[in-house]
């Protein structure tokens, strides 16, 4: 299936879906975000490599913050870097490149994210993109992914999910796990609170509007003694 110019999501978006389906809802459906520390970092991380420069050196050009979209995934994004490299016949190979902070993770989201930019870029340029790499924070190392079958199958599914998920409207409920104390939606989406069920952007108007009448109740009160106060003065 071809999606259509409005029908793209963000492609950062599946490194949400793979983490966790109610972030990625809490986050895509219901508009709600929280910075903290990890995303701060990567914030940082990412405006560092963000300036959009080209550059040629030896075999090597690079372009940074490439602007990236693919109508069979349904999705658009940025590359943090773009290298081609010149092969034998003197042909310049897109090779992409991502920037991480921390370390390299246990689960497989940054190379579904990598490979979901080969593919834009296959889709794009209309040649293949065999493989790529992400650069660590932490240990400063580039680590080469091969965009296998498996890999490019894995990103087709995620990207059909995550097109699914957003259609739905739907959040999913919470279930606390190990991997939400370095969520950035730790305090809105409450995972070990009974109730966590509710959505979120509801749960937030409700304190809003109880706030709201709070706050109209004391203005009241406040302008009742007042007026009060100037029957007395002027009798
Ligand atoms: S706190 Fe846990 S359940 Fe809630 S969005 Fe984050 S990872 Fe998901």
């Amino acid at each position: 299936m071809m999606h259509s110019e409005d029908d793209l999501l963000p492609l950062s978006a599946l490194q949400h879906l793979l983490f966790c389906e109610r972030q990625c809802a809490l986050i895509h459906v219901e508009q709600v975000w929280s910075e903290n520390l990890f995303t701060a970092e990567g914030r940082i991380l990412h405006e560092r490599v963000d300036s959009g420069e080209r550059q040629t050196r030896n075999d090597v050009r690079t372009e940074t913050a490439v602007a990236l979209r693919s109508f069979r995934l349904g999705l658009s994004g940025k590359a943090d870097v773009i290298e081609y490299h010149r092969d034998a016949q003197g042909n310049w190979q897109p090779f992409p490149v991502e920037y991480k902070r921390g370390k390299p993770k246990a689960a497989n989201w940054d190379q579904v994210q990598l490979c979901a930019q080969a593919l834009c870029l296959e889709e794009m340029l209309d040649c293949l993109v065999p493989e790529g790499a992400l650069f660590y924070g932490t240990n400063r190392r580039r680590q080469v992914v091969r965009f296998d079958e498996k890999l490019r199958r894995e990103t087709e599914e995620a990207a059909s999910r995550l097109h699914a998920l957003i259609s739905s409207g739907t959040t999913p409920p919470a279930r606390y796990e190990k991997k939400c104390e370095s969520c950035s939606l730790l305090n809105l989406c409450m995972p070990k609170v009974a109730g966590a069920k509710k959505n979120v952007s509801r749960y937030l108007a409700r304190i809003l509007t109880e706030e709201a009448v709070v706050q109209d109740s004391l203005t009241t009160a406040s302008d009742g003694k007042s007026s009060a106060g100037s029957i007395g003065e002027s009798s």
